[in-house]
């Protein structure tokens, strides 16, 4: 339920409004938007006489929030979540760009990556150390030392980190190195992972799972807002269709259902999103277009050799030619990089 608060109440009256819910059994989730109080009330909470609860002092309100989703909704949050990490300000007018190799291959390469990436203009630097391969035989990442390597060359370039994290395990160790989270789509439905990256002091990027449909997809994010962590970006990467030509279908309709239905910061990536180097930059223009928040974008200097999603790369000279096409973009749109 949402628990509107009439303005202007105490913060002590706020406090104890939420602790006789949290007597209920519920969880408490706080929002303020244009100067009022609105708390979430979630859980199971069956016994609640909420007609009773409207007639507290304090209350303006108490309405049912429509949909499943309800701390990732707009109905709880109609502002967009802005989520600050290094330079960038994600799900604002600036556009979140962050690029990088797929894996961290080697010191050389996350250098030469991360130096092309920054000059072009991202502001945050990609690549996995711990890598989700279809083969057990594929190279599976550096682990540890990846994440090192990933950390001084972005360092050395001003940039932010994100990097992927496959089990509960891992969580810590990553957020000691990364400054974003991110949930392969492979995990997006790993509850256990999710619950632990709910208590991360990091924010999370949540790839939207192979086949999932947009409401698990954000049903993923609130079990991960449910734990008390609310950065939480959505990366569309495409889903599973019966067309084969691409890696994957990248499905644009989800960029304007999601920011309709929530207040969280959306981004694609058209690298896995098409599986296919020369159809990258249309798609990414595409997701900009369509009003994503930013995009993800794979980029090695050597594709040819890269250890892991090559045929999907961009080369630097590409990524810079795409970048300056996305400022045009964005400036049409009211917004920049
Ligand atoms: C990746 O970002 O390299 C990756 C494995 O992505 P996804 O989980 O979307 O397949
Ligand atoms: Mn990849």
């Amino acid at each position: 339920m949402l628990v509107l608060l009439k303005r202007g109440v105490s913060e002590t009256a706020v406090s104890d409004i939420a602790t006789r819910l949290r007597m209920f059994g519920l969880s408490v989730h706080r929002t303020d938007h244009g100067g009022q109080v609105r708390l979430g009330a979630v859980g199971e909470g069956g016994g609640v006489d909420w007609d009773q609860v409207r007639g507290w002092g304090g209350i303006e309100s108490v309405e049912k929030i429509p949909v499943p989703f309800k701390l990732v909704s707009r109905a709880f949050q109609p502002h967009e979540t802005v989520i600050s990490v290094g330079r960038c300000a994600i799900g604002s007018r600036q556009l979140a760009i962050m690029a990088g190799p797929c894996s961290v291959e080697g010191e050389e390469q996350a250098f030469i990556i991360a130096a092309a990436v920054a000059r072009a203009g991202a502001t945050v630097m990609r690549g996995g150390a711990y890598k989700p391969r279809t083969s057990p035989y594929s190279f599976q990442g550096l682990g540890e030392e990846g994440l090192k390597l990933l950390r001084r060359a972005a360092d050395a370039n001003g940039l932010a980190v994100v990097s992927e994290v496959m089990d509960t395990q891992q969580v810590s160790l990553v957020a000691r190195y990364a400054d974003i989270l991110q949930v392969g789509a492979r995990n997006m439905q790993n509850y256990s992972l999710l619950r632990e990256v709910g208590h991360a002091e990091k924010p999370v990027l949540l790839k939207r799972g192979l086949a999932a449909t947009i409401e698990e997809w954000l049903m993923s994010a609130e079990h991960i807002l449910s734990q008390g962590n609310t950065q939480v970006i959505l990366c569309e990467r495409g889903i599973r269709t019966f067309e084969t030509y691409t890696r994957n279908t990248l499905d644009l309709n989800a960029i304007p259902v999601v920011k309709e239905l929530s207040h969280l910061p959306v981004i694609v990536d058209p690298s896995h999103g098409t599986g296919i180097r020369n159809k990258v930059a249309a798609m990414a223009r595409a997701s900009i277009a369509a009003g994503a928040d930013g995009l993800i974008i794979e980029v090695h200097h050597d594709p040819d050799h890269a250890l892991s999603d090559g045929a999907q790369s961009l080369y630097p000279e590409q990524f810079d030619q795409l970048m300056g096409q996305v400022r045009t973009i964005a400036e049409v749109l009211g917004r920049t990089v």
